[in-house]
């Protein structure tokens, strides 16, 4: 098939690039303003592919300033949209620890002390201590809360009533068509396969949509993206080493909650230092909390669902939660080398935009407002070419839209960012003073540090536990763990003085049972799985397996030959076990064993 623009992708990088494309495809009097060249006296045909079964699943609670999302719609009005409020209330808290689990350094230790203290001079509640000042770069004032699942739905249906977009949900995109360095459009996912990606029955090879222009937004982890990355390679100096997962819960609050819609809540310090969190209040007494697992954090123990219950736990934000339920949850992966992972943003045939394009600061703490506006960038640039007659190539899509981007508020805040995490390399708390460094001065001064890939810093359970938990009782948990088919993380954390959870059936619940009361994970029948072991034999030989410990939905475990056993009725489709391998790739150092691909399914839920 042949057509004008394929999208990849409907994440809010998309969205801005569709709202404003969509707006000028049509005259003032209802009959095309652009004319196709795929199909000649036809208004121009653009096509949008999302993996997911319908618009807005599978992605995030967010705060945001919204300053792109507004100058697309100046008269947006909060309450058109479920789940929406202005922000209201923020703070920042340094949660301490009040179970003695969590892993310290002496000056947090210290830090601790004092402040309990000083506790009746200071801002300090319930083992919390909240910030007197949070620096301007960091606040969200005048900015929203809001469910990117419905934001995502209304911005789709705004999209698609304008009549001159497509949007195909449930269509996963398998590949970028080259045609040497070109890319002539994209080729979808084969249907009617078995599991490894062969053919079975009702076989029906994936379409491929030829197209002058191919956007790809497909995300932090998407496959097109990173297919795109393989081929071209990235700017000379730039990778992809920082990660977060994130993993969050819609929360209905409890009768007698007195937290406002619009409340912001930002945590650090439990349960581990390196753990930040977050908790946004939507109307009608639902919440979005979770929390944040980074790349940094040089711990083999990493699994986020159970350090969120810890972090639900905290003093501080169980009187806001006891006696709340749990409506929706989910986990998505965050990339968080900012400009440094940029990639090539155009080339002959091709766009990319959002977070994959390297738009989300980690400084700010934001994602959304950055993606929207590249989109916006992005599909102003094509008008503009469109308009002209002129060509997708490479030299075009640079004047026309990196340049755009150069000049934006995106690019220069980038830049400040760019350097402010490093500080995190060393430590929570020369990563702190390097953000405050860097954000403080406009990225002037900020704290130096190394960053590796994860499977080049991440310690053996041997090396992490050393001097609390012995290397024979380790090797004799992991005998007992694999007999009985537990899960050794949760049997270490037990074991290092983590207290058990009190499930409760509502909203603290089994990791299993998150994953049937929070949503639905669907995994129709017919796809190739989408995630692949490059290199069985050497899972084989892995003992750390890193992939099992981290999975965000237990949809890894232990497999019978070594190999680890993927399930993907379970798969959340959150990306972390690609970058959570304990091994280098041998063609790529800088990547890991796992192949996150294009696939259907994952956690189905609007509110997420
Ligand atoms: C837990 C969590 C909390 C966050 N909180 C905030 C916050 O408070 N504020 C903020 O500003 N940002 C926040 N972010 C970051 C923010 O969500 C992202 O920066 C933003 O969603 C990026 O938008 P995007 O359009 O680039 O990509 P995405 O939102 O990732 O969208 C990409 C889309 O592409 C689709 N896709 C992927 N592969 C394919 C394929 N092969 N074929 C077809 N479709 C495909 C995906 O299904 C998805 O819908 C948070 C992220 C997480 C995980
Ligand atoms: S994918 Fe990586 S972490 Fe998982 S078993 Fe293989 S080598 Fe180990
Ligand atoms: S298998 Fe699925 S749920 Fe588990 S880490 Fe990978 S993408 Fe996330």
């Amino acid at each position: 098939m042949e057509v004008d623009i394929a999208c990849v992708g409907l994440g809010p990088a998309m969205g801005g690039f569709l709202t404003t494309l969509s707006r000028q495809l049509t005259a003032a009097d209802g009959t095309s303003a652009i004319e196709s060249r795929a199909m000649p006296g036809m208004p121009a045909q653009v096509l949008c592919y999302e993996r997911a079964d319908d618009i807005g699943f599978g992605v995030s609670g967010v705060v945001t300033r919204a300053r792109a999302i507004r100058q697309s719609f100046p008269d947006f009005d909060p309450a058109q949209i479920p789940l929406t409020a202005p922000v209201a209330d923020e703070q920042v808290l340094y949660l301490l620890d009040p179970v003695g689990a969590s892993r310290r350094s002496g000056v947090l230790r210290l830090a601790d002390r004092a402040i309990r203290m000083l506790r009746k001079l200071l801002p300090y509640e319930r083992e919390a201590l909240a910030l007197p000042y949070i620096p301007p770069f960091l606040r969200k004032e005048g900015g929203l809360v809001l469910s990117l699942g419905q934001f995502m739905q209304w911005v789709g249906g705004q999209v698609m009533a304008s009549g001159s977009v497509q949007i195909w949900p449930g269509t996963p995109v398998a590949a970028p068509l080259f045609e040497g360095s070109r890319v002539a459009g994209v080729r979808l996912l084969d249907q009617g396969t078995d599991r490894q990606g062969k053919p079975d029955a009702n076989f029906m090879p994936g379409m491929d949509i030829r197209a002058a222009l191919t956007v790809v937004g497909d995300g932090p982890v998407g496959p097109i993206g990173r297919q795109l990355d393989e081929q071209c390679g990235l700017p000379p100096g730039h990778h992809r080493r920082e990660w977060a997962v994130g993993m969050k819960m819609v929360v209905e609050l409890p009768e007698d909650s007195t937290l406002c819609p619009g409340t912001v809540l930002h945590t650090f310090g439990y349960p581990e230092p390196e753990i930040f969190g977050f908790l946004y209040v939507y109307p009608d007494r639902v919440a979005s909390l979770g929390l944040f697992v980074p790349s940094w954090f040089d711990s083999p123990v990493r699994t986020a669902y159970r350090y969120l219950q810890h972090w639900m736990l905290h003093p501080y934000l169980w009187r806001h939660l006891a006696g709340g339920r749990l409506r929706s949850w989910g986990a998505k992966t965050l990339l968080e080398s900012g400009r440094r992972g940029e990639p090539f943003l155009a080339g002959e045939g091709y766009a990319r935009i959002g977070e994959g394009s390297g738009s989300t600061n980690v400084l700010t703490g934001s994602g959304v407002d950055e993606a929207w506006a590249t989109g916006v960038q992005l599909a102003e640039g094509v008008l503009e070419l469109l308009r002209a007659g002129k060509p997708f190539t490479k030299e075009n899509l640079d004047a026309a839209y990196v340049a755009r981007r150069r000049g934006s508020w995106v690019e220069a805040e980038a830049r400040v960012a760019e350097r402010a995490r490093d500080g995190f390399q060393r430590g929570v708390v020369p990563g702190l003073i390097g953000m405050g460094l860097a954000g403080l001065t406009g990225g002037r001064l900020a704290l130096a540090g190394r960053s590796l890939p994860p499977h080049n810093r991440i310690p053996s359970l041997e090396a992490y536990y050393a001097g609390r938990i012995s290397s024979a009782e380790i090797a004799q948990i992991r005998k007992e763990c694999a007999a009985q088919g537990l899960s050794l993380h949760d049997t270490l954390m037990t074991r290092s003085g983590w207290p058990a959870i009190p499930y409760d059936g509502q909203l603290l619940v089994s990791h299993q049972d998150a994953l049937l009361l929070g949503g639905k994970v669907q995994a129709p029948a017919g796809y190739a799985d989408h995630v692949a072991f490059l290199y069985p034999s050497l899972c084989e030989a892995c003992e750390a397996k890193l992939c099992i410990e981290m999975c965000s939905g237990q949809a890894l475990t232990p497999g019978q030959t070594g190999v680890p056993a993927f399930d993907r009725e379970k798969c959340v489709h959150c990306g972390a076990c690609q970058w959570n391998c304990a091994q280098a790739n041998p063609t790529d150092a800088e990547r890991g064993l796992i192949e996150f691909q294009a696939g259907t399914g994952g956690l189905h839920s609007a509110e997420n």
